[in-house]
């Protein structure tokens, strides 16, 4: 058996067209625009081409959007007070704080200052809680965006055996709290591997679909899958360098190998990596609609 590729380009083309279409409503209906706003501190250059991203995409679909780039030794309180005025701005209704900050900062109170109904990044305690007990407003964007790349393939969720191998706040935990919950395009057994874990091919073989975020090529090779998985693979690492000079990069899975045995593959880049905007756009019309009173 030859893998299926999973198209997370095309799948997130969709999404934003849809996006799009109901950001055109909003403006029609209610004279609204979707509002997000980067914040950058520092001119980190992976972080710039990150923020610089996102800002397109938003732009695109007809957002109103803010890009705020603050110096590198802003002090923790000039920020805070600066998340404060957008937490008051009717005109944003998504804020996001490009990670790493400086070392001076900390990362996780300038995370919780934001107001949890602009959380579209989906990390506030309060968006998290509501996630576990199954009544998210915002689901974090890369989990939200393998859920969609689930659905919109048309893989079976619902009863399926589950296995994650990463347990990051990011991915791994999430990813296993979105598909376990009693809900459509959920509702599935899952397993969480870790480093801790004895025997982790026992695990995955049994997987009909495998969820891999270690951040480690070749975490997963074809002797730990069974025939007609499912193979989602988040992992985003840059392993030596192309003719052209760029990092060349690979996923956490041995595609060539699993792609063999797997019935469905996601490749990298061009699977899981193209959908993690996206869902940050779909988190900002969500948090747009929910000002209006809107909940869809
Ligand atoms: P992370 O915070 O480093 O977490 C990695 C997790 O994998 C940890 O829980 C670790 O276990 C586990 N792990 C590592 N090696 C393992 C192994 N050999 N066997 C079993 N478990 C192993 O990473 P992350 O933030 O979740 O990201 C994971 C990967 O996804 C990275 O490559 C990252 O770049 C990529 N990523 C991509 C996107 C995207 O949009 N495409 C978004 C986010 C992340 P312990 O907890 O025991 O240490």
């Amino acid at each position: 058996m030859t893998a299926k590729l999973i198209n997370g380009n095309e799948i997130a083309r969709q999404i934003r067209e849809e996006l799009k279409q109901e950001t055109a409503i909003l403006k029609e209906k209610y004279s609204m625009e979707p509002g997000l706003v980067t914040i950058l501190v520092g001119q980190n250059p992976a972080s710039v081409s990150y923020v610089t991203a996102k800002q397109k995409t938003s732009k695109e679909l007809g957002f109103y959007s803010l890009q705020d780039n603050q110096p590198e030794d802003i002090t923790e309180e000039q920020l805070l007070k600066l998340i404060e005025q957008y937490n008051n701005d009717p005109k944003i209704h998504g804020i996001l704080v490009q990670l790493p900050l400086p070392k001076h900062i900390n990362e996780t109170k300038v995370l919780y200052a934001i107001d949890p109904k602009k959380d579209v990044d989906g990390f506030h305690p309060v968006n998290v809680g509501k996630m576990v007990i199954g009544e998210a407003d915002y689901l974090p964007c890369t989990p939200a965006g393998i859920q969609q790349l689930l659905i919109r393939s048309g893989v079976k969720v619902d009863g399926a055996e589950v296995v994650v191998v990463g347990r990051s706040n990011i991915v791994g935990k999430p990813i296993a709290n979105i598909l376990l919950q009693k809900q459509k395009g959920a509702n599935a057994t899952v397993t969480i591997c870790h480093t801790g874990t004895k025997d982790m091919a026992f695990h995955t073989k049994r997987a009909d679909i495998l969820i891999v975020a270690a951040g480690k090529p070749n975490a997963v090779t074809a002797d730990m899958v069974k025939e007609g998985v499912v193979v989602i693979d988040v992992g985003v690492n840059r392993i030596g360098m192309t003719a052209e000079g760029k990092a060349k990069l690979c996923g956490d899975v041995d595609f060539e190998g699993v792609r063999e045995k797997a019935s469905a593959i996601t490749p990298v880049p061009g699977g899981v990596g193209p959908m993690t905007i996206t869902m940050l756009m779909m988190n900002t019309v969500k948090a747009a609609k929910l000002a209006l009173g809107i909940k869809s």
